[in-house]
Parts: structure tokens; C-alpha cells; sequence
């Protein structure tokens, strides 16, 4: 079966909040925007958007039958439930992959889901809130712009930067090299993973191999030309050559699915040997997947020690490289601190939203707004402008840019206005990653080394839903394991509808700044003079403060 949103004005269901929702849903599985759309998963190694296709079933008739005062509960992709509520009520209500802690392990997991009790619902694939590579896409821009500025004076001009994985979000980085100007070797085990990198315009080129990879990258990074190149083969063979060859490299991360051991092929294991395996046998596999993450995270290292930038990309790989035995696996550390902390001090995070009606035109017009509303901000200007030119989108237009607190509301209010005039074309559906400011607890990633060791300290998630909940978003979403990885993160998603009527103004308006208010918050309760400076200069009222 073949899924993908309705376009257009004319509604299947009974508001714009819950066709929203169910657009959204379905969004999540058109075959342009998931990568495995016949097995329900839409990114992120298993992450899904629904248990089973009786509950995709289930769910898209509920969303389509759902009144205005009431609220459909979803509990691991399955719904389970719906009650009378109220019209400031979230229209769906999400739990997914949740365990009670001493049990928040992957063979357990899987043993549930097995029994088809639990899904893995990964970020914005069980929330309906996936829009395709672009979603991390900007994140990954700036996290590349962040290395250009820490170590290379601005651009990667003239560098090369290697690294594995060409899946959902792994898929993003080539293009966001190469908008900083850089060159880009990326491993990936797949070659159909990789040819469609090419096809959506994210890669520029798949080498036919390693040597011929090397004599384009090489060149291009001495011509100073931007240039992405895919090579086809295991990153825990490629990179450890590339050590052994010498190959200058000056940047190195990963985004191969490191989270899941089953998601990870080790070396010796054949593609075609992949999913049988990891079934039949998944402690073996996973046992062999560490024994591989070893020696991947130990050609990192040496490039590390040789000088390299080398950072985590957020997929738990230092994590499983030294249950693989590898005991330097920590030598480097993860994005979120090195890079990124700054920017969630000031609520910054992936804003992002998807135009309902199907129409380019309406996200082309979103932009412009977006650009009338910051025009001091060239980064974001910068941004705004290269997606417009080289962002294929995937299924449902759609646009992400990190905007902070004080911001987020802006834009949304202002397209809400849009909606009303008549200057978009339908309603447009505002969310977020769950990787955001204030909504995740995370330890080998977002909330690696806070600066009072509260990383593993999960109450802030559970409080950003409630509060976006009591805000008035028209989905709210609770999820462990996303990123990461079973047991090491537990984090809220919510998506609010702009549909041109005064009472989402009002929504619109709470939810946008109380949820990365959320992370100003957390940010100056772990000690973070940034946060603070934002706190006082915006006026968050935090009790304990001053
Ligand atoms: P995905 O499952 O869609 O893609 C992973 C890719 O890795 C696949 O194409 C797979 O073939 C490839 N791969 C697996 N083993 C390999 C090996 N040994 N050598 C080379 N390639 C191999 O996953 P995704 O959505 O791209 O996410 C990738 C990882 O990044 C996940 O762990 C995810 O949780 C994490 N992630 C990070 C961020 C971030 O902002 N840093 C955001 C989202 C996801």
C-alpha cells in the first residue's frame, strides 16, 4: 500500500487541526519521505510512525472522525483510546517506547515489541513530525558552519571531511559540507541508500571505489571546490584504511545507525545476510556490530590524535564502541557540548513546519516572511536562501530553521496572519525536532556534560510536554530511546496548527514561547551565565533567580 497526505483545501476531517494531524501522519509515510515505508519505518534505523497497518488503519480513522473536544491517545503507535477533552486540549496525545528504567534495555525492548506491545518511535517518526533529510539538514549546516568557525577561520574551503552513514538524517551531511564549502567523503554500506542521496540532490557523486574516491576528493579539496562524494563499503573497513593510507583529513564524525547494534552491519556480514542475521541472532550480531564500532571508533581516534576535528554526531557510537571493547571511545567528545550548547542557552533549536496544502508556493512565501522578520540575521538569511535553491523537497513542502526564544512565536503568529489573509494557500503545521533546547534528556548527546552533571535528569522532557500540553499544541508527544538508543534518552516532541483563526493565534502564541522557554530554563538552572543573560534580558521568570 502506497501512503501519502492528502493536498488541498478540502478537508477529510472534521477541523484543521485534526486533517493536520492526519496529513502529518501520513506525510510520515510517503515512500518520498521514509525509507522503509512497506515496514511502517520512517528513519532512524526502526523508528516508526505507526505499530501495525491495523493501527495505521485504526488511527487514520480515528483522526478523521475526531471532534474538536476531544483527544485521541496513541500509546507506542497504537491508539488506544479516545476522550472528551476540551477545545484547548491537544487533539492527540502520544506516548512512545516508554519502560520503567530497570528494564530500559534493547533485548527487552525488543522482546515487547516482538510480542507486538511497543514500538520504536525513534524523535519525529512516532510524533508525525518527520520531514524528510531537510529536517536535520539545517542542524547539520550549522553544526559544520560551528567546526568551519572553531578551527578552519569561517569555511571549509579547502578541507575534506569524512564520514559514514547516507541513511534519513546521516543522508544530510554531504549537502551540508559542501554549503560550507567543504569536501565530503561519506562510507555508506548501502548502495541504494546512497544513489538516493544522489537523486534527492543531497550527494553529489557515488565513487566506484575507495581509490577512485579518494583522486576526486583529494583534488577537489586542493582545488578548493566544494564536492560530496559517496563511496560503497563498511566504515569500520573504509576509515581504518584511510588511517593506515595517511589521508589528510581534517574533519571526522559519523552518523551510521550506532544507536542500534542491529542497525549497524559489522564487517564480514553481507548486505543481502543483513536483516536475517540481525533476527535470527541479534546477540551474536550485536556482539560482532560493537567488535566493528571498535575499530571504527578507534580509526577515529586516530585521526584525532593526528589532529583531525573529531566530534560524535549524536548516534550513541562511543557509547557501543567501548562495550565493543574499546577503551579511548570517550576521547572525543559529542556535538551538543561542542558545538551546540550555546545555541539551546538562548532556546535556539529546530523550528520547522510543513505547508498543508501540498503548494511549494506557500513554503516559497513562508520564507520571505521568515526574511522580513529577521533581516539582521545573516546566518539565518543565508540559510533561508540556499534551501530555497537547493532543498529537494520530500513529500509535503516543508521548512526547518533554528529560531530561539522570542522568535519561535513570531513566525508563527505570522503565518497564522498568512492563513487568515489568504496569502498562503491552506494552514501550515509548526513543530520540532525533539532534539530542542529544552525537551530532551540525553546524556551521550544533548545533555552531555552539563555544567552541574545534571544530564541524566529527566524531569525537564516530561515537563516540556505538560507544559505544551496546558498551552494549547495540537499534538504532544513523549518518546524514550530516540538518538540514542533504548535506556539513554527520554524526550518530547509537539506540533501546533496555524489555521488562520484567532484561538490558534492564542495557541500559537503560549506554545511558541513556553516551549523553548523550556530550555532557557533548563539551561540557567544547570548554571549557564548565556542562559541567564537571555533569561533577564527577555523576562522568563524563574523563581530562584536574582
Ligand atoms: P538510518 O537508519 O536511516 O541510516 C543509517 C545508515 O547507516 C544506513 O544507510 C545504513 O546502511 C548505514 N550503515 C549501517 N552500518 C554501516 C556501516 N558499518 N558502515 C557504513 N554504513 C553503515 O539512520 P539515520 O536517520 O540516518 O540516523 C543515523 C544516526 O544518527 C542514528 O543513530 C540517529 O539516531 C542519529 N541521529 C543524529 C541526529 C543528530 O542531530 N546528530 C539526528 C537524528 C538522528
Amino acid at each position: 500500500m502506497v501512503v501519502r497526505a492528502d493536498r488541498g483545501t478540502e478537508l477529510t476531517a472534521k477541523s484543521w487541526s485534526t486533517e493536520a494531524a492526519l496529513r502529518m501522519f501520513h506525510n510520515n509515510l510517503d515512500p518520498d519521505v521514509a525509507e522503509r515505508p512497506e515496514d511502517l519505518v520512517v528513519y532512524g534505523g526502526t523508528g516508526k510512525a505507526a505499530r501495525d497497518w491495523p493501527s495505521f488503519d485504526a488511527i487514520s480513522r480515528e483522526l478523521a472522525a475526531l471532534e474538536s473536544d476531544e483527544t485521541l491517545l496513541v500509546q507506542s503507535g497504537r491508539p488506544v483510546g479516545v476522550m472528551r477533552t476540551h477545545e484547548w486540549a491537544p487533539r492527540v496525545l502520544i506516548a512512545n517506547s516508554n519502560l520503567v528504567p530497570d528494564w530500559a534495555n534493547w533485548p527487552e525492548f525488543r522482546r515487547l515489541e516482538a510480542e507486538g506491545l511497543t514500538m520504536y518511535g525513534q524523535m519525529t517518526a512516532g510524533s508525525w513530525i518527520y520531514i524528510g533529510t531537510q529536517g536535520i539538514l539545517q542542524g547539520t549546516f550549522e553544526t559544520f558552519a560551528a567546526v568551519a568557525n572553531k578551527r578552519f577561520g569561517g569555511t571549509l574551503k579547502g578541507t575534506l571531511t569524512v564520514t559514514a552513514g547516507l541513511g534519513g538524517m546521516g543522508g544530510a551531511q554531504p549537502l551540508a559540507v559542501t554549503m560550507n564549502e567543504g569536501v565530503a567523503l561519506c562510507i555508506e554500506v548501502d548502495p541504494h541508500r546512497a544513489q538516493r542521496r544522489v537523486e534527492t540532490r543531497y550527494l553529489d557523486e557515488v565513487a566506484a571505489d575507495l581509490d577512485a574516491a579518494l583522486s576526486r576528493v583529494l583534488a577537489a579539496k586542493a582545488a578548493g571546490e566544494a564536492l560530496s562524494v559517496g563511496v560503497v563499503g563498511n566504515a569500520a573497513e573504509i576509515l581504518p584504511e584511510l588511517l593506515r593510507r595517511g589521508v589528510a583529513v581534517d574533519v571526522v564524525t559519523d552518523q551510521t545507525s550506532a544507536h542500534d547494534p542491529l542497525a549497524y552491519l559489522p564487517v564480514g556480514v553481507s548486505l543481502e545476510d543483513w536483516q536475517t542475521y540481525a533476527s535470527t541472532k541479534p546477540e551474536e550480531f550485536t556482539d560482532r556490530a560493537r567488535v566493528s564500532m571498535a575499530a571504527h571508533v578507534e580509526a577515529m581516534v586516530g585521526f584525532m590524535d593526528r589532529g583531525a576535528e573529531v566530534f560524535d554526531y549524536g548516534n550513541s557510537i562511543r557509547g557501543e564502541a567501548q562495550l565493543g571493547g574499546y577503551d579511548r571511545a570517550f576521547a572525543f567528545p559529542g556535538f551538543v557540548p561542542a558545538y551546540i550548547r550555546p545555541l539551546f542557552c538562548e532556546g535556539k533549536g529546530p523550528f520547522r513546519w510543513a505547508a498543508l496544502s501540498g503548494d511549494p508556493a506557500d513554503i516559497a512565501a513562508t520564507d520571505r516572511a521568515i526574511l522580513e522578520l529577521f533581516p539582521e540575521n545573516e546566518q539565518l538569511a543565508r540559510w533561508i536562501k540556499m534551501a530555497g535553491e537547493r532543498v529537494e523537497f520530500q513529500g509535503l513542502p516543508a521548512r526547518i530553521c533554528w529560531l530561539g526564544y522570542g522568535e519561535r512565536h513570531l513566525a508563527g503568529l505570522k503565518f497564522n496572519e498568512m492563513v487568515a489573509s489568504g496569502e498562503l494557500s491552506a494552514p501550515i503545521v509548526i513543530g520540532r525536532d525533539h532534539l530542542d533546547c529544552g525537551s530532551v534528556a540525553s546524556p551521550y548527546r544533548e545533555t552531555e556534560a552539563m555544567a552541574d552533571g545534571s544530564d541524566a535528569i529527566a524531569d525537564w522532557p516530561l515537563l516540556n510536554a505538560l507544559v505544551n500540553t496546558a498551552s494549547g499544541a495540537t499534538w504532544v508527544s513523549i518518546h524514550h530511546g530516540g538518538g540514542v538508543g533504548i535506556g539513554r534518552s527520554i524526550h518530547a516532541g509537539q506540533v501546533t496548527v496555524a489555521d488562520g483563526t484567532p484561538l490558534a493565534a492564542q495557541k500559537i502564541e503560549r506554545v511558541l514561547t513556553n516551549d523553548p522557554g523550556m530550555g532557557v530554563i533548563r539551561h540557567v538552572d544547570a548554571g549557564y551565565d548565556e542562559a541567564r543573560a537571555v533569561a533577564s534580558a527577555k523576562g522568563v521568570h524563574i523563581p530562584m533567580e536574582g
